[in-house]
């Protein structure tokens, strides 16, 4: 007999009876407060065929979201940028300065001859990816002031920050003294879904829930969230995976 995975037990007054959730790093049953232990692992017994099967999906899903990111950061390699790709190009240089710039057309990598002969193609993949990512985050930022200009004073609300983050499981967030918070990924999707997720952030400072007032607050400005907010949860894992 195979035997049975592990799994996590969490107890909820609202649980009539058991049920099983699978995702990716953990299997977890949800069980009623009073359920006999005994009996949880009787169930799950019972299930380990269905779990198996749960388990499968998962992890057929996973490998089928595909990253934002080239395989490789070398001579015409496409970058992502506001759901756009463009070719990276490598420029020799004499100067010793590395650097990175953007032309509408494409993205244009200036390195010393001399260093550039003394990088491995990784270890070149490597500087350049972390001279995008850098790039990036600048980007992110300029974007997210365009936005918050424009629509902090139609909505009359104004943050007292506005921060680009690397995080792994969230779009945004608003503190409590209307600190905002942006994932710097946001910058590789389309400008209307990053503009999307600055006004609902900016909402919160006055709608600290997802009520329909807040949907309703978030509509004013931004009539076709709906739409936007889909983009995110077609594209949000793949975009997950950074670059
Ligand atoms: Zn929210």
């Amino acid at each position: 007999m195979k035997t049975q995975a592990a799994y996590q037990i969490r107890r909820s007054p609202r649980a009539k009876r058991a049920r099983i959730i699978v995702t990716a790093d953990k299997i977890e049953v949800v069980a009623p407060l009073r359920m006999p232990e005994k009996q949880i692992k009787l169930f799950m017994q019972e299930k380990q065929l269905w779990v198996e099967n749960a388990k499968n999906q998962v992890a057929e899903h996973a490998a089928n979201i595909t990253s934002f990111a080239p395989k490789s950061y070398q001579q015409g390699a496409m970058i992502p940028y506001q759901a756009n790709q463009y070719p990276l190009l490598i420029e020799l240089t004499k100067s010793s300065q590395l650097r990175i710039e953007f032309n509408q057309e494409n993205f244009t990598l200036y390195i010393a001859k001399p260093l550039y002969s003394t990088l491995s193609a990784a270890e070149l993949s490597e500087k350049v990816r972390e001279l995008v990512i850098t790039w990036m985050f600048q980007a992110a930022r300029e974007q997210a002031i365009k936005s918050l200009d424009h629509y902090a004073p139609l909505y009359q609300l104004k943050p007292r920050s506005i921060t680009i983050k690397a995080v792994k499981s969230r779009w945004g967030s608003c503190g409590i003294h209307n600190d905002i918070n942006l994932n710097w990924l946001l910058i590789l999707a389309p400008a209307e879904v990053y503009e999307y997720v600055v006004i609902h952030e900016l909402c919160h400072i006055q709608q600290r829930n997802h009520s329909a007032a807040f949907w309703a607050l978030v509509a004013q400005h931004c009539p076709d969230y709906k739409q936007r907010r889909a983009w995110l949860k077609q594209q949000g894992a793949s975009l997950m995976l950074g670059l």
